[in-house]
């Protein structure tokens, strides 16, 4: 557990259990020894079609835990209530949460469910997302929030409005001042009166990575100017007590409560300002930045870390807030936040295989071989060879390494122009790589093959270089012993995750066994619950992983699989991009049935029916690796 930090990005809830594998402590810190669950057997259960009850889904696998997520909305909940409660605080904590984030369905029905008895609510940014806010909040707390962020046109406006007529708490944010026109425009047309918001673009800038939406160059909102004249026109049109929401978002992964104390209490002033000027002012949405701790190294300057608590984060907002208020003598308004990835990160587990690893094999040199090399080289490279066998039976490095790369090069030269055979470069090479290994100057790290694409369930690493904890899920009780690079499968060589929290450029992992040896290895990539799903692509057609829903149960096991759905099938992604697997599947049997007819072997396993089952079977399959057992032609 030291090892990999995991005290440090997991606690409160994975820690390593006795049997050296990670475990899930689902409730957070008032988790029992006995309802801690271990990653491994989900992952056998889910994937090993022998074990009893057993699923036989493929991997890579995304564990969902409804109980961490509920476990994280109570602690935002609790923080703020906490902080409202010990400052006196005259109003009270409404959460939205920003399904962007993660718009997966049961992901969002949970979090309406898990809020509803504190009026947990929901943010929007386009119209699908809004559409699919509008019908899960349905089930929910009348009076939770509905914010409507993004830019808007005249359908997206009206579809809000239709969500206040169906009396959801909806809120249209003004991200830019043209908005305003069709929110009159059609708010006249429609017959409903809305609740308008207005995102403020703050002078307060976050410096890192995220929070490049900040400053008064930010992409979204606006600025002073702006929101006066949103006040005046509003006031015109007999609607200044419609604006009741000031919104910010200075970034994600805020880094610090100084720098987030500072936009709180800007954003503060504006609040003030509009009520002065007579708007019927309620809320004050902080917008998200709750930041998530990915390395546990508590530092307030790396994208991928930040300096405080959830409780530090709650009382530094509250009080930005009401310091504001009471020297403008102003009503405490409601403080509602758009946390996304503090709420889902830690829900998800991501679950894949290395299943090869590059070996360093010691190449085969005879004696014989090897005067043969050094008979056949031209005269320049057997002078190179000479000073290296000088420089080894010396024991100087430095001469060796020097001389090993003249001889490389050279020969690869040769080889180029024609003038030496492929059995000698191989030679060359095989001798080069002895020497250095000799003296110690070979690249010890591996490349372990893992069954997953960095593109489909990992992209921000690809597009940002966010890390993530990646750590084997099992044999923690085992000293790894080999330094790795990770290589997925895509054929592109970004598809690698060659950089580890903590700064490494290398993973310290175990040896393999292969399935003959004892085992399987699997690892975990952890905190990736927010972002991932939503930004991964189909590079190579790679489609998501494999979700199953993980809750604690106090039955026989510690824990119940209450949804399991298969990842994308091979037919799925194809369909994605418009091509027809029924169609391509029928234009193949029937080209099978041509041939195979046409050139019928007795002898043959082939027959047209069995490739054509082979066939169907290869469109159902995911395209993830499966092992020769379970191959389909
Ligand atoms: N609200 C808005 C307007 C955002 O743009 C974002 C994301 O950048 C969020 C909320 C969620 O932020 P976070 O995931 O940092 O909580």
């Amino acid at each position: 557990a030291a090892l990999y930090k995991i005290d440090g990005w997991g606690a409160p809830y994975f820690c390593v259990n006795s049997s050296g594998n990670i475990s899930v402590r689902p409730h957070g810190p008032e988790t029992m020894r006995h309802q801690e669950i271990d990653l491994l057997k989900i992952v056998k259960k889910v994937s090993d079609p022998k074990s009893s009850g057993g699923l036989g889904l493929q991997l890579p696998l995304i564990v969902r835990l409804p109980d961490v997520l509920k476990n994280r909305l109570e602690s935002l909940q609790s923080a703020f209530e906490y902080a409202i409660r010990s400052q006196g605080y005259q109003s009270h904590y409404q959460g939205v949460y920003p399904v962007k984030c993660n718009q997966d369905r049961f992901v969002v029905e949970d979090i309406v469910k898990f809020g509803s008895p504190f009026r947990f609510g929901l943010e929007a940014g386009s119209k699908p997302e809004l559409l699919l806010a509008m019908s899960c909040l349905c089930s929910g707390n009348p009076e939770s929030l509905l914010v409507c962020n993004g830019f808007k046109d005249g359908e997206y406006i009206s579809l809000a409005l239709v969500a206040r007529k169906l009396a959801l708490n909806t809120v249209i944010v003004l991200e830019q001042e043209e908005e305003l026109d069709l929110v009159i425009e059609f708010s006249k047309k429609l017959c409903i009166r809305p609740v308008i918001g207005v995102r403020a673009k703050l002078r307060t800038k976050h410096s890192g990575h995220f929070g490049s939406t900040s400053g008064e160059k930010g992409k979204f909102g606006l600025t002073t100017t702006q929101i006066v004249r949103v006040v005046r026109k509003l006031e015109q049109v007999g609607m200044l007590d419609c604006l009741q929401l000031l919104h910010f978002h200075i970034g994600s992964q805020i880094p610090s409560t100084a720098l987030l104390a500072d936009g709180v209490g800007e954003a503060a002033q504006i609040y003030c300002e509009l009520v002065r000027l007579g708007a019927h002012m309620q809320v004050v949405d902080i917008g998200g930045g709750l930041g998530i701790d990915y390395d546990g190294s508590k530092s307030t300057d790396s994208d991928i870390s930040v300096g405080y608590s959830l409780e530090e984060y709650a009382a530094a907002v509250v009080q930005a807030v009401q310091y504001v208020c009471d020297r403008k003598s102003t009503k405490h308004p409601i403080i509602c936040s758009e946390s996304g990835r503090a709420i889902v990160s830690h829900h998800s587990v991501l679950i894949f295989e290395a299943v090869s690893s590059s070996v360093y094999e010691a190449p085969a040199l005879s004696t014989v071989t090897l005067q043969y090399l050094v008979e056949g080289l031209p005269d320049e490279a057997r002078a190179d060879y000479n000073n290296l066998y000088s420089a080894a039976i010396r024991g100087d490095h430095d001469t060796c390494l020097l001389y090993t790369d003249q001889l490389k090069q050279r020969c690869v030269d040769q080889f180029k122009q024609g003038s030496l055979g492929i059995e000698q470069l191989a030679a060359v090479d095989g001798l080069c790589e002895l020497v250095s290994k000799a003296i110690g100057a070979a690249d010890p790290v591996r490349t372990y093959h893992v069954n997953l694409s960095v593109f489909t369930s990992i992209p921000d690493f690809w597009g940002i270089g966010q890390l993530f904890p990646i750590v084997p899920i099992h044999r923690l009780d085992e000293r790894p012993s080999v330094r790795g690079v990770l290589s997925d499968l895509t054929c592109d060589s970004d598809g690698k995750i060659d950089k580890f929290i903590g700064g490494e450029s290398s993973l310290l992992l175990h040896e393999l066994k292969g399935e003959g040896g004892g085992g399987r290895y699997y690892m975990g990539m952890f905190l990736g619950g927010a972002y991932e799903e939503a930004l991964g692509g189909l590079h190579n057609l790679f489609g998501g992983p494999t979700v199953v829903r993980v809750s604690q149960s106090d039955g026989p096991h510690s824990f119940a699989v209450t949804r399991a759905v298969p990842g994308p099938s091979c037919g799925d992604v194809l369909r994605v991009m418009q091509h027809e697997p029924e169609l391509m599947f029928e234009t193949l049997k029937h080209r099978a049935e041509e041939f195979i007819h046409q050139h019928e072997d007795d002898d043959s396993l082939l027959n047209a029916a069995a490739l054509a089952n082979g066939l169907a079977r290869s469109f159902n399959n995911m395209p993830y690796l499966v092992s020769a057992s379970s191959c389909c032609l």
